[in-house]
């Protein structure tokens, strides 16, 4: 099947308790990696390109790619999404450019503001038959060129969704209840450690979903900066050269839970990240005298194709639902 929208798979993921895993993409092996693990599972898809992913490995090239994909996956249903619109003029260029889903973040301003441009980026949009992901609140963390300081963070105001929704006539919504982008989601100041001495993250804000969702009912919700930065990564990353003390992220638990609810859309970049460095600086560090970068880049894809399958079945639960 050609690419789709995040329509029929959001309305199956709300149905049937489940969402659907949003991975960042930027190279061959990242999509080959994210593309086996859906195909095996059976499981929808949706890849998602940055604005920095753009400029580092150029639009055609990502959009071949993700092609690529579409032909070797025949039976699952995939979706190309821009993560992070900074402007109107982005969405156009990714709606004009075949993606199928754009997301326009206009969170850091203003709330007229925010409604204002991302009801522009949806007349386009809409025209084109493509679908448009929008955000109120804003994440801590930093992401690409997307960088918020804790202090200028900010959950989610729910008494402001239905306004926000009907005036733009956005397809999901984008909240903040607690995740961050990155690596680092929060300071050690902000957790508690566990007996292992790592550290435990303060719980997402359930109660601003449940307000959110009562609001907008059947309403397709999303999270972002939802890595769990698993610690076997971590701990192969700074076995072999790298240093990452206290790299933290959400627990696996909250988010299997979030998908159960309203939650449709779950974001996942910094542990395909994590899981490929890890596996290329434990290469490097076995096989000094290696060069191939068909050597050290086999380990790093089947790494991402093993923690891709992981979320699939035990924290999206979204395998064998395409
Ligand atoms: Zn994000």
């Amino acid at each position: 099947m050609p690419l789709v929208t995040t329509t029929e798979m959001f309305k199956k993921a709300y149905d049937g308790g489940y969402a659907v895993g949003a991975f960042n993409v930027n190279n061959m092996e990242i999509v080959q990696g994210i593309t086996e693990a859906a195909r095996e599972q059976h499981a929808p898809l949706i890849l998602q390109v940055s604005k920095g992913a753009r400029a580092y490995a150029n639009h055609t090239y990502l959009v071949k790619l993700v092609e690529a994909a579409v032909i070797e996956c025949p039976d699952i249903p995939i979706a190309l999404h821009l993560d992070h619109g900074p402007d109107f003029e982005t969405c156009k260029s990714c709606i004009d450019g075949g993606f199928t889903s754009v997301m326009i973040d206009a969170s850091s301003k203003p709330f007229k503001e925010n409604i204002e441009i991302t009801r522009k980026v949806v007349e386009y949009a809409h025209d084109h038959g493509v679908v448009v992901e929008a955000e109120l609140g804003s994440l801590a963390g930093v992401e690409d060129e997307v960088n918020v300081s804790a202090e200028d963070s900010s959950y989610t105001r729910p008494e402001e969704v239905e306004e926000f929704v009907s005036k733009t006539g956005c397809d999901s919504l984008a909240i903040a209840i607690g995740t961050s982008h990155g690596a680092y989601k929060f300071t050690a100041a902000q957790c508690t450690r566990n007996e292992q001495g790592v550290l435990v993250p303060p719980p997402l804000r359930f109660d601003i979903l449940e307000e959110v969702s009562h609001r907008l009912p059947g309403f397709p919700i999303v999270l972002h900066g939802s890595s769990s930065v698993p610690q076997e990564f971590v701990k192969m990353i700074n076995e072999n050269g790298g240093k990452m003390p206290d790299a933290v992220g959400i627990p696996e638990e909250q988010l299997r839970k979030a998908a159960t609810l309203s939650v449709c859309k779950i974001n996942i970049d910094s542990d395909l990240r994590l899981a490929m460095t890890g596996s290329i600086r434990k290469y490097f560090a076995e096989h000094p005298d290696h060069f191939d970068p068909r050597q050290y880049l086999t380990p790093a894809r089947a790494n991402i194709k093993a923690i891709v399958t992981h979320k699939l079945i035990d924290v999206l639960g979204c395998a064998g639902k395409a």
